[in-house]
């Protein structure tokens, strides 16, 4: 069952991003959420340029681990921690007590006993260079390039934008406000895309 947690704008935007891959339409998908929706929504060809909090990456060895399969190692290895009653903040901290901080045992890597951490890019991290390569790719194999809700503020996204326009790719923005890539674009919409998106899905299907 999908979770509705993001809000019904961007699960729809999402599901008529799924809807244009499954259609051909769409040669690959960047993102730079780290949440996992736009696989729950049925887009497959998705780089996803700032990791996904549904893994952990080992820091000594680079392997990786579902979040879900740490949580069962976490769970074995503190059977008697209770956080029911914890306070959990919007940003996804909880408080806990200090007893329950010093008694907790932190899970290490299976492969080599190293240090693991979520498989998200930081603010001031770098993205690693295969998978800048891979969105690349995506870029440089696509007739245009289509922005949708982003600012290009970071770096990590507008490069995609210098490639296109270097390329001549058409670059074409969907955003309410500036953005970063606004002197490159070809075409640029300012406008919500809960409205754009349906209609370009609609409009493309039926040619
Ligand atoms: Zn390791």
């Amino acid at each position: 069952m999908r979770r509705e947690r993001a809000g019904k704008w961007r699960g729809s935007a999402s599901t008529e991003r799924a809807r244009m891959e499954a259609a051909g339409l769409v040669t690959g998908l960047v993102t730079q959420n780290v949440d996992r929706l736009h696989h729950a929504a049925g887009s497959r060809r998705v780089v996803e340029l700032h990791g996904a909090l549904a893994e952990v990456r080992c820091l000594d060895c680079e392997s990786f681990e579902s979040r879900d399969a740490l949580q069962l190692r976490l769970r074995a290895l503190n059977p008697d921690l209770d956080v029911e009653d914890a306070a959990l903040r919007p940003d996804g901290d909880a408080e806990l007590y200090s007893q329950q901080i010093a008694d907790f045992r932190v899970a290490a890597c299976v492969g080599c006993g190293g240090v693991l951490m979520p498989n998200v890019v930081f603010f001031g991290g770098n993205v690693a260079r295969p998978i800048v390569e891979e969105a690349m790719g995506y870029v440089d194999g696509s007739g245009a390039l289509l922005v949708l809700g982003s600012s290009l503020t970071v770096f990590s996204g507008y490069r995609f934008v210098l490639r296109a326009a270097e390329r001549g790719i058409p670059v074409v923005i969907v955003n309410r406000g500036e953005t970063r890539g606004d002197p490159h674009a070809t075409l640029k919409l300012e406008a919500p895309l809960s409205d754009v998106l349906p209609r370009l899905a609609d409009a493309l299907a039926f040619e």
